[in-house]
This record gives C-alpha cells, sequence and structure tokens, in this order.
C-alpha cells in the first residue's frame, strides 16, 4: 500500500477513508493483520492494524522488510489521448519504472485538460500491484514548446519518430544518464515540432520499426527499447 507519510519502526500511519475501505471492506483486514507500505523515500514496511475503521484506521510500523529501489532518472512525456488510453500509458509507464510521466500538449495534441490527479492514483495502484517501492510523479499538462524552451541539456530526448526509416538507433552509444522518451499524438508531430526536434543536439531521434503504432503501443515500445539499451 502507498501512503504519502514517513515510514520509521514504531511510525504511526493514519489511514484515508478510501485506504480504510480497500483495507477494511475490500480486503476485509481486521486488527492484528500485517500490511506492506511504502512511500516512495524509506523503503518497504510491513506494518499491523492497530485501528480498522469504515472511514478510517491507524497501522503501526513493525519493520523494514526492502531498501528503496530508485527507478532509472527517465521520463516519459508524452501527448494525452482518449482517456481510457492515456490511464493505459501512465499505468505502463509506473510499472516498467519511469521516473517521472509529463503529459505534454503538442500540435496536434486534442485534449487541453487532463485530470492529474485520476493519473496519479493511476501510477500509484500500478507500482503497488507491481511490488514497487517508488511511484513515479504525474506532471500536469505542460506545452511542448515551453518544455524544450526551459530544457536541461543535460537529458537526453529519446525523440520516436515514425517518419524514419530504419532500426532504433543505438542510445547506449549516445549517453547514459538523464533521460526523457518524447511520444507523438494521434496525428503525430507538426513538421515544426520535428524540424526543432532534430535541430537539438541532446535530442536522438528513433525509429520503432516500419509500422506506425498506435501512441499507446508507441510508449510501451519505446520503453523497452530504452530499457533493453540503458536500464538496469
Ligand atoms: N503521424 C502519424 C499518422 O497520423 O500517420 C501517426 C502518429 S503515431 C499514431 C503516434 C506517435 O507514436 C508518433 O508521434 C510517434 O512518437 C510514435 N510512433 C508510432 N509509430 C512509431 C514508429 N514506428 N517509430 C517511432 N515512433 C513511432
Amino acid at each position: 500500500l502507498y501512503v504519502d507519510h514517513p515510514l520509521s519502526e514504531g511510525q504511526s500511519i493514519p489511514l484515508e477513508r478510501e485506504q480504510a475501505h480497500y483495507l477494511f471492506g475490500v480486503m476485509r483486514l481486521t486488527t492484528g493483520a500485517y500490511v506492506a507500505l511504502f512511500n516512495s523515500r524509506d523503503g518497504e514496511f510491513v506494518a499491523e492494524v492497530a485501528e480498522a475503521g469504515k472511514r478510517g484506521g491507524v497501522l503501526t510500523c513493525v519493520e523494514k522488510t526492502r531498501e528503496l529501489q530508485m527507478p532509472p532518472d527517465l521520463w516519459l512525456l508524452f501527448a494525452p489521448i482518449k482517456k481510457a488510453r492515456t490511464d493505459f500509458i501512465v499505468e505502463k509507464a509506473a510499472e516498467m519504472g519511469a521516473k517521472r510521466i509529463v503529459p505534454v500538449q503538442t500540435d496536434f495534441t486534442n485534449s487541453e485538460r487532463i485530470r492529474q490527479d485520476r493519473l496519479q492514483a493511476h501510477a500509484i495502484e500500478a507500482a503497488e500491484q507491481c511490488g514497487g517501492t517508488y511511484v513515479p510523479e504525474v506532471a500536469d499538462l505542460q506545452k511542448l514548446d515551453r518544455l524544450l524552451t526551459d530544457w536541461d541539456e543535460e537529458r537526453q530526448i529519446m525523440f520516436c519518430d515514425e517518419t524514419l526509416v530504419g532500426a532504433a538507433e543505438a542510445l547506449g552509444d549516445v549517453k547514459d544518464g538523464k533521460w526523457a522518451i518524447l511520444i507523438g499524438p494521434e496525428g503525430g508531430f507538426s513538421d515544426v515540432e520535428r524540424k526543432r526536434l532534430h535541430a537539438l543536439p541532446y535530442a536522438h531521434a528513433v525509429s520503432l520499426g516500419p509500422r506506425i503504432l498506435r501512441a499507446d503501443t508507441a510508449a510501451v515500445a519505446a520503453m523497452t527499447v530504452w530499457q533493453q539499451q540503458l536500464g538496469d
């Protein structure tokens, strides 16, 4: 269970209503039961249910069971698409170990608003389900143009461009360290965006094969390629 609370031995953790509902209503845990907790900072702890109520409860941290496993410094930048597909992208990015997920508004992005809180909840659920100790931060929607203007040049960009022909660039030859994967919207990138990205020395245009993939498929494929070449 993910909690936004410091974790250490003996620490009491108050539960929010939804967490109490899940643990005591859905999972049917009662006082004395044990729960695995993590908070993206202190690793994983086993905690005991001290108080169980319908609207809340308290857990007591017993002992640390795992150290924090920080993901690699990989961001996923993607243009939000339909709701269910956007949810899918966030879920898969959290499972595959992205450190930060950034929805971006590009020239051809259809949606101008996202529910950041909903997407963050999806990331938490995905991390909980795959036994992670870290939940990626989901940022609010940002304009690609602005993001590139303020870009930290130390962070390499794996720019997924379906108009390229040939195999994916060997990213391992480029640079280890901070990375961001960039996936375009259903309509792809505009010529202006493509030109700008191709001119950036820290952006590496990559093909994900000869077929045009849907943006959600492309996000998973790109993370797999990155993981295979640079992940640990
Ligand atoms: N512009 C295209 C069109 O309308 O024909 C489709 C864009 S595609 C559905 C969405 C995004 O997925 C692209 O902007 C790109 O980032 C990524 N993508 C899809 N297929 C790809 C491929 N074969 N290689 C690299 N990137 C790909």
